[in-house]
């Protein structure tokens, strides 16, 4: 058993900028991640942070434009946190020593980004979540925090109150992924979830295949609320062949799409009459695909993003990665000729309810990153604002866990007096088939577990028992099989423009492999970089959140920021300023709001009608 103060899971920007905090607090962390830090998929990001950091901007604009982006669905204090912290952190990074693109009198470069009215997004070149990485696993080193890499977290250690909100986490359970060992480790101030996003519920994704939500399934399976699950970001400019991403810094240094006829369709078509291009993704998303809906698509499929009119000078010095990964995955020399791109799922705006210092309604339990929703993207993730929560709020929750104090939160989690309670008719039962199976609650046998060593015991125990039990039978579905079954259903039917009939049938495609799922084994035997078992657990937690995505999207008949329904065409205020929420109770998903918080620090955001 490995016990350390407190145990960051996941060490991509968000766990890394937690484990550095918590460290300064006093603490004695660990970083347990399945991938080597630098692999993280923060690596992946291309555009940029957003932080006021020029003369003439303010943190005041920033938060305007991140509500107006959220369809006014953002937490203000939320947004208001994000966007006063973001430009002391993004400093603390550049003293830190990162690389950003700069000016020709030395200050930090900034460019324009979709749903800005300011250009204020820092870059290194387009690699910053390279830079992000590199520089923070630099500082990770530097204070000799223990980083048990390879790691796969399986498993959260937590007591079985009935009552959910009287829960305690008290540590996790890992796989070594290079032994096969399975072993506990206790957290003695707490657990802080940072595993990023949960691309791989879709087959066309800019996300790594080690994007599974492992830390929202876990959570969620413990008892902790979703939040917000419905809204997932389809990003409009991905190559149509791999999902890869190609940076909405291309737009922002003056990319233009046409269609078919080569009509620069953004503005002739009237989808967003005053920024074209640089409006806010969902809408650029679905200008795309209605363009190739309404017969001006290229090969019915895409639409083109030319950049060749920069010059080749300014896109080798501001964009050269684009060149590359144009010419590798498409074949298409983008100096010489447009890229073919179209939608694709890229960001997960839902995920683990925090408040704003990363904390859960489970004690010793936090979240930050991708994985959470503490809610500042609300609806809609303007670019450029996912890198600047992963330092906010990483750095928040590492020093509350290692028992900073902020105050009471502003924010609420789990049930309180605003609760409403919700139902959605679905048409096959959701959630558990087996209940027992992957719960991360650690012993369901009803006695109350408080000794945290012994909670991690147990949990410990059970998963052992998991392990030995997939690697022990020999026949049965292979986890390939029905991952690929869900993320076809799931990009047919719950994608960016979504209906009753799809959302229903993708319940039902979602129930048919859980009950697949039952029988599934795990094809390798062997005890050392078993990608196979650890897939198949990852599978799990697919189809807790695929199905997640999906109670909500049938629960909100609105059309609100980057969730579309055809029946539901206007945003419903009224009815809908609230948040939706899932909580797993024991197998059978329970649906239920709060309200959104509108009132900021200083002003009340009014809802308006989102124009470009
Ligand atoms: C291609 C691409 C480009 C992007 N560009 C930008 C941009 O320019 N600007 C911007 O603001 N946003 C951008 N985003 C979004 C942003 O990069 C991500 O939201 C963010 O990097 C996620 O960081 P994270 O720390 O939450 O997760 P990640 O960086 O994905 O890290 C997750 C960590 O958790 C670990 N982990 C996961 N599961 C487990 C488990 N079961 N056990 C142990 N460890 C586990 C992994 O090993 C990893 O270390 C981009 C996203 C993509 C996909």
């Amino acid at each position: 058993m490995y016990e350390h103060d407190v145990i960051v899971v996941g060490a991509g920007g968000a766990g890394l900028r937690a484990a550095i905090a918590a460290h300064e607090e006093g603490a004695d962390v660990a970083l347990v991640s399945k991938l080597h830090p630098v692999r993280s998929h923060t690596g992946a990001a291309e555009g940029g942070i957003n932080a006021a950091l020029r003369q003439g901007d303010s943190w005041e604009d920033h938060a305007y434009d991140t509500m107006k982006g959220s369809d006014y669905l953002g937490d203000a204090p939320a947004i208001e946190t994000l966007c006063q912290d973001s430009p002391e952190e993004t400093i603390q990074l550049e003293h830190w020593g990162m690389a950003f693109s700069r000016e020709e009198d030395g200050r930090v470069s900034q460019r324009p980004f979709g749903g800005l009215s300011f250009p204020r997004t820092t870059y290194a070149g387009a690699e910053t979540g390279h830079h992000l990485l590199h520089t923070m696993y630099q500082q990770v080193v530097k204070r000799g925090i223990q980083v048990y890499d390879e790691w796969y977290v399986s498993r959260l250690a937590v007591t079985n109150h009935d009552d959910t909100e009287e829960r305690e986490c008290h540590g996790v359970v890992a796989y070594d992924i290079k032994s096969g060992n399975v072993e506990g480790f206790v957290a003695r101030n707490g657990v802080i979830l940072t595993t990023g996003g949960l691309g791989q519920v879709y087959d066309h994704t800019t996300n790594a295949v080690a994007n599974t939500g492992d830390g929202a399934a876990m959570a969620y399976r413990a008892g902790v609320p979703l939040e917000d699950m419905e809204f997932i970001q389809f990003h409009p400019t991905t190559l149509p062949s791999t999902g890869v991403l190609i940076s909405e810094g291309v737009r922002g240094e003056g990319g233009i799409l046409y269609n078919n006829e080569g009509e620069r369709f953004m503005f002739e078509h009237g989808y967003a009459n005053n920024v074209g291009e640089l409006a806010s993704r969902d809408v650029v998303a679905r200008a795309e695909l209605t363009e190739v809906n309404e017969g001006r698509g290229i090969e019915d499929e895409y639409v083109h993003l030319d950049m060749r009119h920069l010059g080749e000078e300014r896109i080798i010095d501001r964009l050269e990665n684009i060149l590359h990964l144009a010419e590798d995955f498409e074949g298409v020399n983008a100096l010489e000729e447009p890229m073919p791109v179209k939608p694709g799922q890229h960001y997960a705006m839902g995920g683990v309810e925090t408040d704003e210092n990363g904390e859960t309604c489970i004690s010793g339990l936090y979240a930050a990153g991708e994985c959470a929703c503490v809610s500042v993207h609300g609806a809609n993730r303007l670019g450029g604002n996912a890198l600047p929560e992963l330092i906010v709020f990483g750095a928040r929750a590492g020093r509350h866990a290692a028992g900073a104090d902020f105050g009471p939160a502003k924010i609420t989690t789990g049930k309180t007096a605003d609760t409403e309670l919700g139902e959605v008719e679905t048409p096959v039962e959701p959630g558990a088939v087996d209940a027992g199976d992957g719960d991360a609650v650690a012993d369901g046998s009803g006695t109350a577990l408080v000794d945290p060593t012994q909670t991690v015991e147990s949990a410990l125990e059970a998963e052992r028992a998991r392990v030995e039990h997939l690697l022990e039978k020999d026949e049965g579905v292979q986890q390939a099989e029905l991952r690929a079954k869900l993320q076809r259903s799931m990009t047919q039917n719950v994608n960016v423009f979504r209906n009753e009939e799809g959302l229903e049938q993708a319940l039902r495609d979602i129930r048919e492999v859980r009950e697949e799922y039952q029988d599934v084994y795990v094809n390798d035997p062997s005890r050392t970089y078993n990608t196979d078992l650890i897939q198949t657990i990852e599978m799990r937690n697919l189809l807790d959140l695929a199905e997640a995505i999906t109670l909500g999207a049938l629960a909100r008949d609105e059309f609100r920021g980057a969730h579309w329904r055809e029946a539901h065409q206007e945003r419903k205020d009224e009815q809908w300023l609230k948040h939706t929420l899932l909580s797993w109770n024991d197998g059978t998903p329970e649906l239920w709001f709060k309200p959104v918080i509108l009132e900021g620090e200083e002003k009340e955001y009014e809802p308006k009608i989102r124009s470009y």
